[in-house]
């Protein structure tokens, strides 16, 4: 069978085509764009890819490349220190305001560009030479190829570079920059002109997407922690004085490029970049706010369409047959607090007419911390109350990491029935 998702994305494209916008002209290289590319890419969390349309084309990353090295930066510098010198609240402003947190003399975030300039000197390296060689290579590693910078794209954008030269001044004066400032905005601008198609954008979305590690190459390149600050400030953030807008439209954290591409990352699913040229009035690329609202909508990929977790993790409960019946709780899928509460409930208000409980795991596909922690205390508490508990984890999934001291886990139901005697049987 041919998969019907590239001729989906063929008919994405085809219906999000009507033209809008203008190309952005205020750095020379973009001017002299074809206006007419219009390429999308998905890249899953395990590694397939679909593409239509100009994928392959190149263009220079610009403002996607913020939340990449706003990544870079915390991993250098732990989210509590770059907290305390990049804020994390929506400017409601423009990507190239002017502006600066009154109260505390940080930019408002990472997204716009006195945010980026300061978080691109954040990232480690001895000298501004090493800071762009860190960026180039950490962006490589997300993409899963060697990317380069367009050096034309660079000169075009350096020489005409007055005004986040003034930002990094102002940065300078207000004693929140550290280093020179017209090196920050070299190698800012440096980073800005790194070369990707939308394959490689779809790629390094998907690394976020899938909590940092790359899906093709399975290096782990981002901390949990670190990707969930990139999401949450690109949710908030990364579509700058649309972000409510996109909020409740799309539901996808985000962010766009005045090249006229548009990067989406949904946690544990896909990443997403679409390119096309023509931007709107705020520096986003039209057709590509286009198509995320429709993938939005078709896919179920809004953020805010609440998954029903809570009440589909337990499965059922059932008494096997047999004169050694155990109770039998099935659980199923994701397990976080909501789901494993679910499971803790049942167990805490049913009357067991078993001395032998079994918890089957064997269905639960991931297992959060909080839901592991909820259900070893459920072990705990029936054993305290004289009941023999086995578990059911043909993949180990429940002990915690190093220890399966105290559990009885086992592979089948078969292997529980089979089980007359202890451990995991007391007596009434
Ligand atoms: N290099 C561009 C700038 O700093 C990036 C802006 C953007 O893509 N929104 O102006």
């Amino acid at each position: 069978m041919r998969s019907p998702i590239p001729d989906y994305l063929l008919e994405v494209l085809d219906s999000c085509g009507a033209d809008a916008g203008a190309v952005a002209d205020y750095i020379p290289e973009l001017a002299a764009a074809n206006p007419e590319r219009f390429g999308i890419c998905v890249a899953t969390v395990d590694g397939a890819v679909y593409a239509a349309g100009d994928a392959d084309v190149e263009f220079t990353i610009q403002s996607m490349s913020k939340p990449f090295t706003y990544a870079l930066a915390l991993a250098d510098r732990g989210v509590a220190g770059m907290d305390e010198r990049v804020g994390v609240e929506p400017s409601g402003e423009a990507f190239n305001e002017i502006s600066l947190d009154p109260e505390t003399g940080r930019p408002r975030n990472a997204m716009i560009n006195a945010g980026a300039l300061l978080t691109h000197s954040l990232v480690d390296g001895e000298d501004a030479a090493a800071r762009s060689q860190r960026v180039l290579a950490g962006f490589s590693r997300f993409a899963g190829r060697d990317l380069v910078v367009d050096e034309s794209a660079f000169s075009s954008e350096f020489a005409s570079a007055h005004r986040n030269l003034g930002m990094a001044h102002l940065l300078k004066a207000s004693g929140v920059l550290e280093c020179d400032p017209v090196e920050v905005v070299e190698g800012y601008t440096r980073q800005c002109s790194i070369t990707v198609s939308c394959r490689d954008l779809a790629m390094m979305a998907a690394t976020l997407a899938n909590a940092g590690t790359h899906p093709l190459t399975q290096e782990r390149l981002l901390s949990r922690p670190v990707v969930r600050q990139v999401m949450s400030v690109m949710m908030t953030c990364g579509m700058y004085d649309a972000a409510g807008d996109w909020m409740t439209d799309v539901g996808i954290p985000a962010k766009s490029g005045v090249s006229g591409g548009v990067i989406g990352a949904l946690p544990g699913q896909v990443g997403v970049a679409v390119f096309s040229p023509r931007l709107d009035t705020h520096g986003s690329s039209v057709r590509g706010v286009r198509v995320f609202e429709r993938l939005s909508g078709d896919m179920g990929m809004h953020l805010m369409d609440v998954a029903q977790e809570g009440r589909s993790a337990l499965r059922g409960s059932y008494v096997s047959e047999g004169e050694d019946a155990v109770t039998v709780y099935e659980m199923q899928g994701d397990l976080r607090f909501s789901g494993a509460e679910t499971v803790v409930r049942a167990i805490a208000e049913a009357d067991h007419t078993t001395t032998r409980v079994a918890l089957d795991l064997t269905r639960v596909y991931r297992l959060h911390d909080v839901g592991r922690r909820m259900l070893l205390e459920c072990v705990r508490r029936l054993e305290l109350d004289g009941r023999g508990v086995l578990v059911i984890d043909p993949e180990h999934t429940l002990p915690p990491a190093g220890s399966s001291d105290g559990l009885h886990v086992v592979d089948s139901l078969e292997e529980v029935v089979a089980r007359g005697t202890d451990p995991g049987r007391t007596s009434p």
